[in-house]
């Protein structure tokens, strides 16, 4: 058996970036990057896109955000207008 097991020893320098093959569902390239359409923070990312005649706005992280506060987040979810109860008294 003369079987080479030899490896290149430049695996230190491959980033993690170039491994993670996650499905791109945003392009974000801010810094900090922006909070994802999961997380609970998605609010917090960058607008891309406002129509505020049309009473919407996307976000870096692929949700829409409607003027009443609801949200259609990138995979069809939609979640309910929450508008601050401020306003409602
Ligand atoms: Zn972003």
């Amino acid at each position: 058996m003369s079987e080479a097991s030899r490896r290149d020893t430049d695996t230190t320098a491959i980033s993690p970036l170039t491994t993670e093959r996650k499905i791109p569902t945003t392009m974000c390239q801010h810094q900090p990057p922006c909070p994802t359409a999961e997380s609970a923070d998605r609010e917090g990312a960058r607008l891309v896109a406002h129509h505020p005649e049309q009473g919407w706005s996307l976000l870096c992280n692929g949700v829409l955000l409607f003027e009443d506060t609801g949200e259609l987040l990138p995979d069809g979810q939609i979640i309910a207008p929450h508008r601050p109860l401020a306003a409602a008294r």
